[in-house]
């Protein structure tokens, strides 16, 4: 069981979080505060931790000095809204392995997350495939059969969560905390929007509609 302390103090993210790394079958645990972490963040109780730069009672930089300092050696991935310059590089000199800055897509979280655990399972693949439809995910293109497609950035996002879960309803809640983040109003309409347009490049059968649950990519 591969176990992750968030050290967060907003408790949407905290939910969020929770909720997907739950669904993904990670163990987590909560410190709200920045010496909550420090005193959690201990290599015997966990395996990774996601640390926000903004904590109150010690900030998320001290934490990560401090918890090197003290000889803990768990990946640490920074999440935080600083973007700048100078924040990425001292987090990196205190010993950070990754920075992800907020907004976040969860995906992209998860996938760094796997990184940093080398997770012994399969690596991912490289080009998912279901229903007719392919995705290179280093080259970025999408193709139906031989037919090569041209998606925005938004619509491959949302057709690689589809591809990942091809089968499965999805509903709109988890689209759109994949897709958009949690930063996105529940009650829009944006993932209806976004699944017409692809249908509309894809042809009208690869995505279903399962009527009052969500969206289901067609194997
Ligand atoms: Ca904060």
């Amino acid at each position: 069981m591969t176990r992750i302390l968030i050290a967060e103090d907003e408790a949407r993210i905290v939910s969020f979080l929770e909720k997907g790394l739950r669904a993904d079958g990670y163990t987590t645990m909560v410190a709200p505060t920045g010496p909550e972490a420090l005193a959690l963040a201990r290599d015997d109780l966990f395996d990774l931790l996601i640390l926000d730069l903004g904590l109150p009672g010690l900030d998320g930089q001290e934490v990560l000095a401090q918890m090197r300092r003290r000889g803990e050696r768990m990946a640490v991935i920074i999440l935080t809204a600083r973007d700048g310059v100078e924040d990425t590089v001292a987090g990196f000199d205190h010993g950070a392995d990754d920075y992800v800055t907020k907004p976040f897509r969860f995906e992209e979280l998860l996938a760094r997350i796997r990184v940093r655990l080398r997770d012994p399972q399969p690596a991912t693949p490289l080009v998912l495939e279901a229903g007719g439809v392919s995705l290179d995910l280093r080259s970025r293109r999408a193709a139906v059969g031989e037919r090569m497609i041209e998606l925005t950035a938004r619509e491959f996002a949302l057709l690689e969560t589809l591809l990942r879960h091809a089968g499965q309803v999805l509903s709109r809640e988890q689209l759109l905390s994949h897709v958009w983040g949690y930063d996105f109003d529940p009650g829009s309409n944006v993932v209806d929007v976004y699944v017409r347009y692809l249908r509309r490049k894809l042809g009208p059968d690869v995505i279903e509609t399962v009527r009052g649950m969500g969206y289901r990519l067609r194997t």
